[in-house]
């Protein structure tokens, strides 16, 4: 039986993926083998990334002046590329600490030996918000921001306006849930595990002109041109990762019906949850101040640990799974990604309403 999965990440993906996947496992495309036992120098393999590129692409609405690289070592690896790329040592990045991953990246860029500038944080109030306000240091390389904080359940309403150098950002957690203006950005990524596929594969974009003026001399595998050059095939990428991306993204072209769509199909999903969490008499206490609450990680907290407990197990007897907060905060966080269907939202929420008709 199919669980309902809130997870974090690794997270839902849809269904009519999974059962394309399914079925195209012993033999995609006529090749009489399954995608991961085709070559990546294959002309079949060769068309398959290139499309999951340029879907992609048709999705966010990007021209030529943006490529799409598929890397690998997680977000994670990216907190380190950026700066030896753009901000290595002596050179000055800015960031806004908004929670455990920003805070992660920050100390990363400072290990590349980057001089890393706090622009703003909300640490002193537990991450509960998104900074408005930012002290930005004179010139700094880029300015980093995590724009979906998947652990705190806040994300940026919106994104600074004639900051003093190009944005950078790390989107992993809320990728493709609405439509994205990079004017101001020069480089973003996102771990697929939460919104695009398989672990393993890391979504890039870049501007291929920022790319060109980046520290010289970084290994292959750690500097943005080999990607570019090699249009993401230097060495073997996640082949897999990359296909069932390229299924999520028409899913959510052709299913879906686009990135503005799928917006407000997010956007309602997170309204019946937090109308729940409000009208609960306190029962169910939202962490994140309503000005910058997350449609993608909804966390909350009940009246004591104990009751959590209690929750979480009985939410797992009803086949709602993955509703434990984040191992760094506790409590209860329900993510409720692009590939989440309403149903299962309302199922939740009765469930929600019977417990605590229960234990109110
Ligand atoms: C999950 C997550 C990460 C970590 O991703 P890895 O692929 O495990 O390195 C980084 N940033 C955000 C916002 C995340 O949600």
């Amino acid at each position: 039986m199919r669980v309902i999965n809130f997870n974090g990440g690794p997270a839902v993906l849809p269904m009519p993926v999974l059962e394309q996947a399914a079925a195209e496992m012993l033999d995609w495309n006529g090749t009489g083998m399954s995608v991961m036992e085709n070559s990546h120098r294959s002309k079949e393999i060769a068309a398959m990334a290139a499309e999951t590129q340029e879907t992609l692409k048709q999705l966010l609405g990007l021209g030529a002046d943006w490529s799409v690289l598929f890397c690998q070592g997680g977000a994670s690896l990216q907190f380190a590329m950026l700066p030896l790329n753009f901000a290595p040592a002596g050179a000055v990045s800015d960031y806004v600490d908004t929670g455990l991953w920003s805070t992660k990246a920050l100390e990363e860029a400072k290990i590349c030996g980057s001089s890393v500038h706090v622009a703003a944080s909300s640490k002193a109030d537990d991450y509960t918000y998104i900074p408005r306000e930012y002290s930005f240091s004179e010139s700094p390389r880029y300015i980093y921001l995590c724009s979906n904080n998947t652990v705190r359940g806040t994300r940026w309403p919106s994104f600074p306006k004639n900051a003093p150098a190009p944005l950078v950002g790390d989107f992993s957690s809320e990728f493709l849930s609405r439509p994205l203006d990079l004017s101001d950005f020069s480089l973003v990524f996102a771990g697929a595990q939460k919104n695009v596929g398989p672990a393993g594969l890391t979504i890039v974009l870049i501007r291929p002109d920022f790319a060109a003026a980046g520290q010289k001399g970084l290994p292959h595998m750690l500097d943005y041109r080999t990607y570019l050059a090699n249009d993401s095939m230097y060495n073997t990428p996640p082949v897999y990762a990359v296909y069932i991306a390229g299924l999520v993204f028409k899913w959510l072209r052709d299913v879906m019906g686009g990135l503005e769509k799928m917006e407000a199909y997010n956007q309602d999903k997170a309204d019946l949850l937090y109308d729940c969490l409000d009208q609960s008499g306190g029962f169910y206490r939202g962490t994140a101040r309503p000005d910058s609450r997350s449609p993608m990680n909804v966390t909350f907290r009940l009246t004591n640990e104990e009751l959590e407990k209690t929750f979480l197990a009985e939410a797992k007897k009803e086949g709602l799974v993955g509703l434990g907060g984040h191992r760094s905060v506790g409590g209860v966080r329900a993510s409720l990604y692009n590939a989440m269907p309403r149903e299962s939202v309302q199922t939740l929420i009765s469930f929600m309403k019977n417990f605590m008709a229960k234990n109110g």
